[in-house]
């Protein structure tokens, strides 16, 4: 990383090498942004990444999230999980 820093600062210049950056960190916030009001149970609309992360640890919100084969709020479960899950 800080070689590929340090050739695009060499390269285009570190102006450009600083609006990437921030371009990449936006890119990053607002798809997190979308992902915490777009990731919703089909039944209750309860807002499934925005739960894991408030009420989860900070070290297993992901494993929660993932694990997750019923809703935590209503018990929906979507046809496509496997009867055994
Ligand atoms: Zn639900």
């Amino acid at each position: 990383m800080v070689l590929a820093q340090s050739a695009l600062q060499g390269l285009l210049g570190q102006g450009f090498a600083l609006g990437v950056a921030l371009l990449a960190t936006f890119t990053s916030l607002a798809a997190l942004g979308w992902l915490a009001v777009a990731l919703r149970c089909p039944a209750c609309g309860l807002r499934l990444l925005w739960r894991a992360v408030t009420n989860e640890r900070a070290t297993e919100w992901l494993i929660w999230l993932l694990s997750l084969s019923r809703c935590p709020l209503c018990h929906f479960r979507p046809r496509s999980t496997s009867p055994s899950a």
